[in-house]
């Protein structure tokens, strides 16, 4: 007879973090992308994110990256990541966040 467990997942729907100690949630949430409090490039009217296709000629690609589309950004470059950098976080306490419409 199988067991049922009871499971705590993030309330940003992130999708990313699921635990059965409730402390663990909760700790994540405070530093989760999608909890606007973190005004991050995920939950500003301005982040957007580029995905590209995979090239199956190069082997490049299948990819995304974040842009900012908030024309007081004075630094857009640093959004254009290179295609290999795989660490591409999104920016965390932005000043110029404001709250994505729905
Ligand atoms: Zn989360």
């Amino acid at each position: 007879m199988p067991i049922r467990q009871l499971t705590w997942g993030c309330q940003f729907k992130c999708g990313q973090q699921w635990s059965s100690k409730k402390k663990d949630i909760e700790k994540h949430e405070e530093s989760c992308w999608k909890n606007p409090l973190n005004k991050s490039c995920l939950t500003c009217e301005h982040g957007k994110e580029v995905r590209e296709g995979y090239d199956c000629k190069t082997g490049d690609g299948g990819c995304a990256y974040r842009e900012c589309n908030n024309p007081n950004m004075d630094n857009p470059e640093n959004f254009k990541r290179n295609r290999d950098d795989t660490r591409d976080l999104p920016w965390v306490n932005c000043s110029l966040w404001e709250n994505k419409k729905p």
